[in-house]
This record gives C-alpha cells, structure tokens and sequence, in this order.
C-alpha cells in the first residue's frame, strides 16, 4: 500500500463534527457586521512581499521570522498573507476607494505564519478583520468596541474577556518617549535578553511586548508612553474612554500595550482571556492612520481590529456554549425495487414542498434494519420508511427515532403536511 500523505504541521482540517460551531459562529460574525451596517471585501490569499514589508514593519516578528514567501515563476517575491490589514488598505488605495470617502469594511479568512505549533498558535489560521477609512475618531475607535462587545455577548462569552486599552500617541510623542526608555533599558542592559538587546537598537518599544516571563517585572517598572503624551491625543483617548463608560462598557488600561505591528498610533487594544492558557489574546487592533501614506496614499485616518477565530471558538468550547446542530433530521429508508425508485422521486418533491427540511436518503441498499441502525446513528428525529408494499398503497410510514410515539402511515401528502409542522416547530425552537 502507497504511504499516506499528512497536512502540514500547524495547518489544521476542520473535520464535519466541527463545521457546525463553525458555520453558527460565522453567521454571528455576519450578523453583528451587518447590524452596523459593514460591508464585506474578498481579498487575495498572496500579495507581493514588499507590502508587508513596507507596511507591517521589517523589525517585526512576523516580517523577521514568520513570513511564508517565495519565489513564483516569474522571479516576483510572493509572501501568503500573515494579516489582512496590509492587504486591505492596498486594495482600497489601488481601486480609489479613499477619495473623499469612508468606508466600514470585514474580511474573513485564512493568514499564515510560520511560528512553532501549539494550542491556540497555529501556522494557518482564520481571521476576521474589520477595517475602517476616513473617520478620525474617537467616536469610531469606540464603535469597533461596541461591536465586539455585542459579539461577546451574542457568543454567551462576554465574561471570559477583558478589554485591555492604550494609547501609542503620534509619532512625535513616540520619538521623545523612545529616547527616555532606551535610556531606561540601557541602565538595566544586563537584564536583557538577547532579542530585547537587538531591539534596543532597532525598536525598543518592542521590548514592552516581551514575550519572555523573566523580563516582566523589568518591563513592568518601565517609563509609560501615557506620561509622554500630548494634550490632542489624550483628548482623543478621553473620548474614547468616556463613549465606552456612557456604555457601560468596562476596559484595563495598559500603558504597556504596544502590540506586535509597527503602524499603530493613538488607540490601541486587545481583548484577553485568562481561559486559553498563554495564547490569551483573542482580539486585538487601533487606530494606524499613518499607513495609508506608507503605502502610498494621501493622508487618510484608519483604524481597525482582527479576531483569531481559533480562539474565539475554543472559548465557546470552555463555555460549553458549542450549538447542537443536527446535520440530518429524517432518514429516508427504502427497501425493494419500487420503493427505491418512488423513494427518490419523493424525496424531491418533499425537498420542494419542505423547505429547510434536512432530508437524506439511503444510498446503496440495505435491510430495513441495517438502514434502521444508520438512521440512529446520523441522529436523525425520523425515519421515513418505504417498501413495496407501502408504495403500491401510496403510502408511506413515518417512525420516530428519538420518542415513543408510535409508528404513523401516511400518504404522501400527509407526509408533507406532517414534515412541513416539524420544520416549522424547528425554527421556533
Ligand atoms: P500573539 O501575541 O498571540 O502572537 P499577534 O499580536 O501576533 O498575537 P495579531 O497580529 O494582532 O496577533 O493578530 C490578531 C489575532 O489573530 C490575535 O489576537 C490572535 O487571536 C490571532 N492570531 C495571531 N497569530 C495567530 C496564530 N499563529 N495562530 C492562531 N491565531 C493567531
Ligand atoms: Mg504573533
């Protein structure tokens, strides 16, 4: 026998016995985008290299070592998209979209990054990105948290996240602070670790992001960017603080939040849970108004989030709020020549006559019990059995899988009366 092949390690099939908390978060997702009146865009997968370079930054983790790029047939540095901001901002630049014009925008989809595996950290894995144009804020910086916020709470998971918020402050304001914190790091160079000691030379506020436990404290006891801020941007971080308190929407600042991007300015968060181990972070964003002239646009404003979905629904599984979706609800079970043949033709029509009605039919024969035994097995309410002798009557018989009510016969119309109620009490339910 040829050897198997396997998936590539950190990119995980999503087997049917997950789809459905897929699908039913996915829809969510949909509807909250849609009640703040957000429109979708459908992004490529690849873009040329020099767009992450230019935009995410070349000191960064995902530019220095987690990129998937290559070389396609041409010659052209091709890179698989580690984030979706970079992607969306240039196709909005290349199509006009920024003239005079905002813009409230959602993107769901795979990114990839080559970090090591482990749970909550994978090397593919699905984003939804949310991404705004035009608007200064804070009143939209505020707006992207109250949709979040409604998605926690549409999902049941509200209580298993905190909002952690921040300001960067401009660039102005990042210079003079940048120069205080090297100051700060160098009296303190031997508590460094290698990577903190490169960064001091190349993006010191990095450090703050360490991910190295034994550089907390030292992390902690740094200068904060808040002290070093202007009076404009503490007035935008003002309002954005009291559009949240007017909501009763309940934030941490964390003056040492810097995230992992270089285009962030003014608003940054994240939303963490202390549920998921060390992969805390399910959500996480802010405002990077600077980007669009790095990428070759006129001055614009942009702020936006994305939310890893692999963490979203692992918490829905802590929860224990996993939907139960049936992939079938009645079993068609067909036993002699006649019967398969009107079988088919009736399931048809009681697809037509029965919409929403999850109906599968046996395929490839069977007795009536081994096809018993497969209409319990798929979990189905109903049984819908027909033989010979059942078509040559025009009937059919009706058993219920799940309670005692005892087995019906029905004509066919019966049947589609009788399914049609059930649908309906369904979507009551
Ligand atoms: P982390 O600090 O966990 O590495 P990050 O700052 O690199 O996260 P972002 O680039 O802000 O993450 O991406 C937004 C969200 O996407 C994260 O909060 C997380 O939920 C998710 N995410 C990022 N990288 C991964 C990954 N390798 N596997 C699964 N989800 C991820
Ligand atoms: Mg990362």
């Amino acid at each position: 026998m040829a050897q198997t092949i396997q998936a590539i390690r950190g990119m995980h099939d999503v087997l049917p016995d997950q789809t459905p908390l897929w699908q039913y978060t996915e829809r969510v997702l949909r509807e909250v985008m849609g009640t703040y009146g957000y429109s979708e865009i459908r992004l490529p997968i690849v873009e040329k290299t020099e767009l992450f370079k230019r935009s995410i930054g070349e000191v960064t983790d995902i530019v220095e070592k987690e990129m998937y790029t290559f070389e396609d047939r041409n010659g052209d540095s091709l890179t698989l998209r580690p984030e979706g901001t970079a992607g969306c901002l240039r196709a909005c630049l290349e199509h006009g979209l920024l003239h005079n014009q905002v813009h409230r925008l959602w993107y769901y989809g795979p990114m990839y990054r080559h970090e090591r595996p482990q749970k909550g950290r994978y090397r593919q894995f699905i984003q939804l990105g949310v991404e705004t144009y035009g608007m200064a804020g804070p009143d939209i910086d505020a707006e992207l948290i109250f949709i979040m916020d409604r998605l926690w709470k549409k999902l049941g998971i509200r209580d298993k996240v905190c909002l952690q918020l921040n300001s960067l402050g401009t660039i102005d304001e990042r210079i003079v602070y940048r120069q205080v914190l090297v100051e700060y790091f160098q009296a303190h160079i031997d508590e460094l670790d290698e990577d903190s000691k490169r960064r001091l030379q190349t993006n010191p506020l990095r450090i703050l992001d360490t991910k190295n436990p034994a550089m907390f404290d030292l992390v902690a006891n740094a200068p904060a960017l808040m002290d070093y801020l202007g009076s404009e941007t503490l007035a935008h971080f003002k309002g954005l603080t009291t559009a949240l308190d007017d909501l009763g929407v309940s934030y941490t600042i964390n003056t040492r939040l810097v995230r992992g991007l270089d285009y962030y300015s003014k608003t940054v968060f994240e939303w963490v849970t202390d549920e998921l181990g060390s992969q805390g972070t399910v959500c996480a964003g802010g405002r990077y108004d600077s980007l669009v002239e790095q990428l070759g646009g006129k001055p614009n404003f942009a702020v936006g989030f994305a939310m890893g979905i692999e963490r979203l629904l692992a918490l829905i599984e802590v929860a224990g709020l996993v939907p139960d979706v049936k992939a079938v609800d009645v079993f068609m079970i067909r036993v002699g020549e006649t019967a398969e043949r009107e079988g088919l033709r009736f399931a048809e029509t009681l697809r037509n006559e029965v919409p929403g009605l999850k109906l599968q039919v046996n395929c490839g024969g069977g007795s009536f019990k081994s096809q018993f035994k497969k209409a319990d097995k798929i979990g189905a309410d109903y049984a819908l059995i027909l033989g010979d002798d059942e078509v040559s009557k025009g009937q059919l018989s009706l058993k219920s899988l799940r309670t005692d009510q005892e087995q019906q016969t029905l004509t066919q119309q019966e049947t589609i009366i009788f399914l049609q109620n059930y649908v309906a009490q369904l979507s009551e339910s």
